[in-house]
């Protein structure tokens, strides 16, 4: 049976960790050619490798990509089209703009200092833009696509412990998810946001860095643990497909029931 993203392009980032790496492996499972992007070449170059192991020579590639630098992006966005133009399969379908941070200092509106705030939304926010901006001209090429924004659950509820600038980021991803989902829907290119809620991976547990911390945010999810990174990419992979051909702009939710608790 063909995989249900047979004959596509995906470029992921924040492809060495987390869901990022979960998505570059099951995305690979379901027929897709990947293009790997991360900051971290060590941890992007080795989720490639599990890739090839297991689905062969070139059926994914590394890029070396700060998301927070335009031409990196734009670089990334050429090697999809031209690595994987080049073979039977078509040019860049899908792309996951999910690469983000969460600065240790981030705090609440009066101890959050300026600086923190500028990293945040510089890779938060402008690096989901420089994504949509390169990728969209591109989907237009393959007669249409799919972008997933990993936008999160404090862009739908305040944060109970506190992190103004990654708060207020994740919302910027999701007005944008907006937008371009309206603007773009007749071009055959549909733009949807994942929401994780907390999860198990190293950007959440080594933010909440104290037992007290994990337990506090624990308190709001309804099914009382975090969540898996693999629980997101399995969402992340129907909004990919055409299995979700009717859906754009949507705030796809995947958080244990946190944002449906009083
Ligand atoms: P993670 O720490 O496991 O992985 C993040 C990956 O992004 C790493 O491989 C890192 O090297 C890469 N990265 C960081 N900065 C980068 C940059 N400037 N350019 C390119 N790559 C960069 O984290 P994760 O939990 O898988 O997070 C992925 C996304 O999910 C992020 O956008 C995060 O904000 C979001 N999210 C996470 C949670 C959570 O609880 N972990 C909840 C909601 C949303």
């Amino acid at each position: 049976m063909p995989g249900r993203l047979e004959g596509k392009v995906a470029l992921i980032t924040g492809a060495g960790s987390g869901i990022g790496l979960e998505s570059c492996i099951l995305f690979a499972k379901e027929g897709a050619k990947i293009v790997a992007a991360d900051v971290n070449e060590e941890t992007g170059r080795a989720t490639v490798k599990k890739i090839e192991e297991q689905y062969g020579a070139k059926s994914a590639i590394f890029v070396k990509v700060d998301v927070s630098k335009e031409d990196q992006i734009k670089n990334a966005v050429e090697v999809a089209e031209k690595e994987f133009g080049r073979m039977v399969i078509g040019k860049l379908n899908i792309v996951f703009n999910n690469a983000g941070i969460m600065h240790p200092d981030d705090d609440n509106a009066i101890t959050t200092e300026e600086r923190v705030w500028d990293l945040t939304f510089t890779i938060n926010v402008k690096g989901v833009w420089w994504g949509c901006k390169h990728a969209i001209p591109a989907l237009r090429r393959a007669g249409g696509g799919s972008i997933i924004n990993t936008a999160s659950f404090v862009a739908l509820r305040g944060a109970a412990t506190p992190q103004l600038a990654y708060t207020s980021s994740k919302g910027a991803v999701l007005a944008m998810t907006r937008e371009l989902a309206t603007i773009h829907a007749r071009e055959n290119i549909r733009v949807n946001a994942l929401c994780p809620g907390p999860l198990r991976t190293p950007l959440l547990m080594d933010f909440l860095n104290t037992e007290e911390k994990k337990q506090r945010r624990l308190v709001h999810v309804p099914m009382g643990r975090f969540g898996e990174a693999i629980e997101q990419a399995y969402s992340a992979l129907f909004l990919a497909s055409d299995e979700s051909s009717y859906i754009t702009g949507s705030e796809f939710a995947v958080d244990g029931g946190l944002t449906a608790a009083y």
